[in-house]
């Protein structure tokens, strides 16, 4: 049984994932209009796709993610199983500010390579002091995964959907 609940944390709304609210672009620096920083104002109303239907990995059930790293207190958003590559789940982490503090980005590293899972890990980028929408991508795991995750940016293919 799951007993975590989201509350106080509102990571995920406040723009820290990019979604689409009811017409809304949500970025980093762009929350959901809906976002109290506290939970949402309008949770009845809450969309199915993507509210209802989300969960971070620290929320979902079974998650091997430890209690200290909730979003709002580790300072990051795990997904895991974002895309496939060769057949293997990768994961993805994406900073709640500007980067993956050490302390769970060191976590996340030793887990991916306990279970050898490749992990995407992303920094964002600040411009004037906005963030923006783009980030900086890094990869962990095999070579041939690092050189493949190059070699579509370079190309300026999407790594994940
Ligand atoms: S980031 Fe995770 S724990 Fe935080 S509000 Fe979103 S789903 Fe809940
Ligand atoms: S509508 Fe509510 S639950 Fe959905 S992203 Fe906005 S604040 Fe979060």
């Amino acid at each position: 049984m799951n007993t975590r609940s989201c509350q106080p944390c509102t990571a995920c709304c406040d723009g820290w994932v990019k979604m689409t609210i009811q017409g809304v672009p949500v970025f980093p620096g762009h929350p959901c209009p809906h976002s109290t920083r506290q939970g949402c104002d309008d949770y009845l109303n809450r969309p199915i796709d993507p509210c209802v239907n989300f969960s971070c990995g620290w929320i979902m059930a079974a998650s091997p993610l430890p209690d200290w790293m909730k979003p709002d207190n580790a300072r990051v958003i795990v997904l895991f199983n974002k895309f496939q590559w060769q057949g293997v789940p990768v994961d993805l982490a994406v900073p709640v500010g500007k980067r993956i503090p050490p302390r769970a980005l060191t976590w996340l590293r030793n887990f991916a390579e306990t279970h050898r899972r490749p992990l995407v890990h992303t920094e964002q980028i600040l411009v004037g002091g906005e963030y923006q929408e783009q980030q900086q991508v890094f990869g962990h795991g095999p070579p041939a995964f690092q050189q493949e995750l190059l070699r579509r940016q370079e190309a300026g293919l999407a790594l994940w959907s």
